[in-house]
């Protein structure tokens, strides 16, 4: 049930008619009285005499609490939607998300991609060198400029390797392949 929607057809509602229907047995009820009592209509003991004969205190106040229920209700559900801003779905069907690996001049470099929920955009994370005997994805050391393969240390073998390609031009060539289309053919 929306809240907001029963409240707002409430206010809009039932309540105008109410105050117009108040109003309207106000007029008639004053009306009716004798001559004498008009002159004392608006006065203390005159209001006391049409609450006691009109409508009980009772009837107001419950009205009075169905508005404060209604109301906390809507307070609450604004306090909820603030808290929970509505979240975008992920699209997790793009077709790039299957290009994860290309080569690039000699060498094979693998990466992912993160969700960002800030940006609502996708963005590059782990790009390294694969090991150019095993293709597994090394270690990279930015600082030696090498790559570590961790299988080919396992086995004893050659394990550190040279790397030409910076990670900053891997990302920027992937973004211009994706963007460009040039990765579809790449993708399996
Ligand atoms: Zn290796």
């Amino acid at each position: 049930m929306n809240i907001k929607k029963v409240y707002e057809w409430f206010i809009d509602k039932w309540l105008a008619s109410l105050l117009t229907a108040t109003i309207v047995f106000i007029l008639n009820y004053y009306k009716d009285l004798p001559e004498t009592e008009k002159k004392v209509f608006f006065h203390f003991t005159s209001i006391k005499t049409f609450l006691n004969s009109g409508i009980a205190v009772w009837q107001v106040a419950l009205v009075l609490v169905f508005i404060v229920i209604l109301h906390f209700l809507q307070i609450k559900k604004l306090k909820k939607e603030k808290s929970q801003p509505p979240k975008k779905k992920i699209p997790d069907d793009a077709p790039f998300l299957k290009y994860k690996s290309d080569k690039f001049g000699q060498e094979r470099w693998s990466w992912d991609y993160e969700w960002s929920q800030y940006d609502e955009k996708y963005s590059l994370l782990h790009i390294a060198p694969n090991c150019p005997k095993c293709n597994t994805k090394m270690e990279y050391d930015a600082f030696g400029g090498v790559g570590t393969c961790f299988k080919c240390r396992i086995d004893g073998k050659q394990n550190t390797f040279k790397v030409n390609q910076l990670p900053n031009d891997i990302g920027k060539e992937i973004e211009r392949r994706v963007h460009s289309n040039e990765f579809i053919d790449k993708v399996i």
